[in-house]
């Protein structure tokens, strides 16, 4: 969303801006409101692509599985929290599954976030480990497996939450195919 960007841009200088003026200033009370107005932009500009997302999230496929990432503890790292608040997982979150309730033979699946999905080979199970987020493909010893990160954590967190709709068992099943999506948030986290 490069528009987005381009007003979180805006929004920054705006800010500065208005730490430089004077406290109690005409010039800060334009700054101040002007900054309110950009930000109120940004956030319908998400609103509407977020619900948009949702919508067809939800419409092309029966069984939607989203992974809860401890998204406080992200935001404490400073390089993910821009790409993590801007994603909005709460809010796509709560709009799959208000869509989900809207459409008959829909399902929404949480699985829960201390699941090992970007540790594990989503091929042959195996667990590889902590990777640092740098390392965005991995070739697996066990089976020779090439994966994009993203990809394999996808693939996992779908399997898990197929495997059980509470999303506890990850090593027993392998992903399958069929109308069935399903969001790596890892991949925002770049
Ligand atoms: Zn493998």
């Amino acid at each position: 969303m490069r528009y987005t960007s381009a007003l979180d841009r805006k929004i920054r200088k705006g800010k500065r801006k208005l730490s430089r003026a004077i406290k109690g200033s005409k010039r800060r009370e334009r700054l101040r409101r002007a900054i309110a107005r950009i930000e109120a932009k940004q956030r319908d500009i998400r609103r509407d692509f977020n619900q948009k997302l949702a919508a067809r999230l939800v419409r092309e496929n029966s069984v939607v599985v989203l992974e809860d990432l401890n998204v406080s503890g992200m935001m404490k790292n400073r390089k993910l929290a821009r790409a993590i608040s801007r994603a909005g997982w709460r809010q796509i979150r709560a709009m799959c599954e208000a869509k989900s309730g809207m459409i008959a033979d829909r399902e929404v699946r949480t699985i829960n976030r201390w699941e090992p999905t970007s540790q594990t080979c989503s091929c042959c199970g195996y667990r590889w480990g902590k990777l640092d987020l740098s390392v965005r493909s991995v070739l697996c010893l066990n089976c020779g497996a090439e994966h994009d990160r993203d990809v394999n954590a996808g693939a996992n967190i779908l399997a898990a939450g197929l495997a059980d709709p509470n999303g506890q068992a990850l090593s027993s099943v392998r992903p399958q195919s069929g109308a069935v999506a399903c969001l790596s948030t890892h991949q925002e986290a770049v």
